[in-house]
């Protein structure tokens, strides 16, 4: 069976869950339109409590459902709380501002007849197809806006984190949320495609790998229905010669290695000023050999296993294939458990263009470091990239760090800091890292109806 829970820290097969019938997708797809049809004519006021309830059950559950995304992908536990409480915090936005950024809006008329009002109605039932790397916050992340629009969201989650998806489902339930409003399926890729070319179905979000999103965006474009994708990056993390190199280390160690380094956001490229280059990486080998590998759900463990053994696979023959064009490949501290899905900290030096790693998305502890001849030389690396997701740049004048920051080519893009995820900041790329933005005004209007009503 393709949805199973797998503790990647003990390998065991916790549970499995069969996938879903055809018949289960059609009742799903019949129900989420009923739900909508209600839905849609309720207040935000109305919707507004059952999103704070949501996000005062998450809270109030907090240690329980942190507890299972530790067990289904393996990330530390005081990690898994806090992306709980991220959701409560996304939740309680659309809860209080939902109705303000739907306002409708008076258009100036270029002429004085007549009046046009530019209103933001909800579409009908979105597909949801999301990764298992933040099991919770991808879930939030669309179904809090989309849900405070007046849409309804059907769940097609990633196969190794099904208890997760089953869980939220029952918390939006305990909400208040009717019947139908929001499912979580256990879907196969052709009941996904089945989904899409559903007549009910009006748009569908994804977040996952570039494979997935132009599959699924394929898939809706021969049906014509909107997409929004959040793919993959590889992130600049541009420290000049200025940098402040305690911060900007501590910084690194963490915007590589939060979540097991498994964050799409993730300081993956680290792009130096020679005149730093050497100190850099002496201090930042230092201090990532200081990651205590071990049981998620201990606090003195700093470095989770990866999602699954399959993943931390993937990462050592990726290791294994940069080694093979050139790139020297540096083990760093303790050997990590045998036991659980760890990956070695590995740092990647000597990666030039001509070697594919260059372009390549780690998704896990291993560290690309770049040296940049000067400012203008670090810009171009950064900007050399398939991927414009996020970015960062390091240095003690802010003045000129905002410049730097102006020329690299990113969705999201921070100054002294790895790239943030809050609940009131946007979130999303250019290039192949996708296209549209989740979270504030932008992300509740991906998916609505901008409808121009004029009285002339
Ligand atoms: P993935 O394989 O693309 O999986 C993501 C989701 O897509 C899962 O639910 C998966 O289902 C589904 N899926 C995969 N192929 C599909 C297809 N052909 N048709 C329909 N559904 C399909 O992604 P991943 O490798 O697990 O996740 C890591 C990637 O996601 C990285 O590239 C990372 O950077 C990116 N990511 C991006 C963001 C962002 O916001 N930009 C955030 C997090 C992660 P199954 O599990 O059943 O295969």
């Amino acid at each position: 069976m393709a949805y199973a829970t797998v503790n990647p820290f003990t390998a065991e097969q916790v549970k499995s869950f069969p996938n879903a019938s055809d018949q289960e997708i059609q009742q799903a797809l019949e129900a989420a339109q009923e739900a909508f049809d209600g839905w849609k004519t309720t207040t935000f006021s109305q919707r507004s409590q059952i999103l704070q309830k949501a996000a005062d059950l998450l809270r109030a559950e907090k240690p329980d459902l942190a507890g299972l995304l530790t067990l289904e992908m393996g990330k530390l536990f005081s990690e898994a709380q806090d992306e709980v409480e991220i959701c409560a915090e996304i939740f309680e936005y659309y809860a209080r501002h939902a109705e303000t950024l739907l306002q409708p809006e008076k258009l100036p008329a270029s002429d004085e007849q007549g009046e046009y009002w530019l209103k933001h109605e909800p579409l009908g039932v979105l597909l949801a197809v999301e990764p298992w790397n933040f099991p919770y916050y991808q879930v939030a992340r669309i179904i809090a806006p989309q849900l405070a629009a007046g849409n309804t969201v059907l769940l097609k989650h990633a196969s190794i984190v099904p208890q997760s998806a089953a869980a939220f489902e029952q918390l939006m339930r305990e909400a208040g949320l009717p019947s139908g409003a929001f499912q979580n399926l256990y879907a196969t890729k052709d009941q996904v495609e089945t989904m899409i070319h559903d007549p009910w179905v009006q748009g569908v979000a994804l977040t996952g790998s570039e494979g997935a999103g132009a599959s699924v965006a394929e898939q809706a474009g021969k049906a014509l229905k909107k997409t929004t994708l959040e793919l993959g990056g590889a992130d600049p993390f541009v420290v000049l010669r200025d940098a402040d190199l305690d911060k900007t280390i501590q910084w690194a160690v963490m915007g590589r290695h939060f979540n097991g380094g498994q964050v799409c956001t993730a300081s993956k490229r680290m792009i130096i000023d020679q005149h730093l280059y050497d100190d850099f990486l002496q201090r930042y080998t230092e201090a990532v050999a200081q990651l205590k590998a071990g049981d998620p759900m201990l606090a003195e463990t700093t470095l989770a296993p990866l999602s699954s053994q399959e993943a931390a696979d993937n990462l050592k023959s990726m290791i294994d294939e940069a080694v093979q064009h050139g790139a020297t490949a540096t083990p760093v501290g303790p050997a990590v458990p045998t036991q659980g899905a760890f990956v070695q900290p590995t740092i990647l030096t000597d990666v030039t263009p001509d070697n594919p790693a260059y372009y390549k998305e780690f998704f896990g502890p291993v560290s690309m470091l770049i040296r940049a001849e000067d400012e203008q030389d670090a810009i171009r690396i950064a900007n050399d990239s398939p991927y414009g997701l996020g970015g960062s740049v390091f240095t003690q004048d802010i003045e000129r760090g905002q410049k730097v920051a102006d020329q690299i080519s990113t969705g999201m893009i921070f100054i002294n800091h790895p790239t943030v995820i809050k609940p009131d900041l946007p979130f999303g790329g250019v290039r192949r890292s996708g296209y549209g933005r989740e979270l504030i005004g932008l992300g509740i209007k991906e998916f609505v109806n901008h409808k121009l009503v004029g009285v002339v």
